[in-house]
């Protein structure tokens, strides 16, 4: 950070006011707008993560801006002891983009929540002895402690242990390991349709669809875990929809109100009803002022058939990186993009060193594994934005290289 930009922070001397959490921030946004943002030095810098592919419709949306500033006005909260009005509208429109018959939605405030929620839905639902969850191999879930338990990072794990009990982690897209993991204990299966923080890793379609047979099979609830690939992010809805397969349980969080804190668990109707009043509860979930920006965002995302736009973007990012010599290949759907890079092009670094490089040069994207760039720009950014990203990324690469 530049010194203005510490002095903004406000968080630097001998005793930070703030948790070393998140280690030091290279940098301090005041100000966005689209793809764009402005540190406090007014520098601009494209946004090709979207605070981790959340604020799809960008940043200072007009019509998100004018719904949550209007709310805010209006009523910004209740608590779950009384209704708010729209709560039912947006659930209607999740079940319908879900498709995948009737069902029922219950809001939460993060992914980690809504995941909370759901492992907790299939314990009610399964009852004790079944409580038991399977779940791939380098996913990730959230960091509360269920959550935490189905992601399948051994390493976060061992700080925090004795985690909750059940959980057992298989290689990803390997349909018969995922055959023998099953015990009478187990009850669920969570999976992402596209493995994000894990690395940008698709699930085969053929491997969701062996999934779901088998689920079917012995009686088991399959929870897609849609909280960085929904929303119309990989080209459709949502990502288990590529391969054609029911969800008996959807968690949905970023890219569902373009940066205000929702998440959301959808259920199929016998499945939902398993939760009955006192079973679960949040004191913030649903409430207004937050809904009022999940429901602008699904009213625009729709508007501008966000799936479609991310296939369209998505062969314009795959025709100028697949051809650079420093791109091994380019995974992932739609705009949620990992970008390989060849052992010469990394010349020793790292590729966060290489989204450093970039982020000093005007790009915000992230290295998602020590190899990988991870690409989650938004539905309104333009050819010439992408282009000028792109070539962002070129340079970046170049400058080590050399
Ligand atoms: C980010 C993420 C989560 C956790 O969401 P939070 O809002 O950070 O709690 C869960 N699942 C997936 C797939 C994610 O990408």
């Amino acid at each position: 950070m530049t010194a203005a930009q510490a002095a903004a922070w406000g968080a630097t001397g001998d005793h930070s006011p703030l948790m070393d959490n998140y280690g030091s921030p290279p940098r301090l946004f005041v100000k966005g707008s689209g793809a764009e943002l402005y540190d406090a030095d007014g520098t601009r810098h494209l946004d090709f993560l979207c605070g981790l592919a959340v604020t799809g419709l960008g940043h200072a949306h007009p019509a998100i801006t004018e719904a949550v500033a209007a709310q805010a006005g209006t009523l910004t909260h209740t608590s779950n002891l009384f209704a708010n009005e729209h709560q039912a509208p947006v659930a209607e429109t999740l079940n319908r983009l879900i498709d995948a018959g009737s069902g029922q939605v219950l809001f939460q405030n993060s992914g980690a929540e809504a995941n909370e929620a759901a492992l907790k839905l299939v314990r009610k639902y399964q009852g004790r002895g079944r409580h038991g969850v399977v779940s791939a191999l380098r996913s990730f879930h959230g960091r509360t402690l269920m959550s935490l338990a189905a992601t399948g990072q051994p390493e976060k794990h061992e700080p925090f242990q004795p985690l909750p009990e059940g959980f057992r982690h298989v290689v990803w897209n390997d349909l018969a390991e995922f055959e023998r993991s099953l015990t009478p204990e187990v009850g669920g299966v969570i999976l992402e349709s596209v493995q994000g923080e894990g690395g940008v890793n698709p699930a085969d379609d053929n491997y969701l669809r062996g999934v779901r047979q088998i689920c079917d099979e012995r009686g088991l609830l399959l929870i897609f875990d849609e909280v960085q690939a929904g929303m119309g992010r990989t080209g459709a809805w949502f990502g288990f929809q590529h391969a054609g397969v029911r969800p008996d349980v959807v968690t949905m969080a970023k890219g569902i109100a373009n940066g205000m804190p929702v998440g959301a668990m959808w259920a199929c109707d016998d499945v939902a009803a398993a939760f009955v009043p006192g079973d679960h509860g949040s004191t913030y979930a649903g409430q207004p002022l937050a809904l009022s920006a999940a429901r602008a965002t699904l009213a625009e995302l729709e508007r501008i058939d966000a799936p479609a736009v991310a296939r369209a973007h998505e062969a314009t990012f795959r025709s100028l990186l697949e051809p650079m010599a420093a791109v091994d290949h380019v995974r992932g759907r739609g705009l949620l993009l990992g970008v390989e890079l060849t052992p010469e092009a990394l010349a020793g670094r790292k590729a966060g060193d290489i989204a450093r490089a970039c982020l000093d040069r005007g790009l915000v994207v992230n290295g998602v594994t020590p190899t990988a760039l991870r690409l989650a720009p938004p539905f309104i950014v333009t050819d010439e934005q992408i282009a000028e990203g792109v070539e962002i990324i070129g340079a970046a690469i170049a400058e080590g290289a050399a």
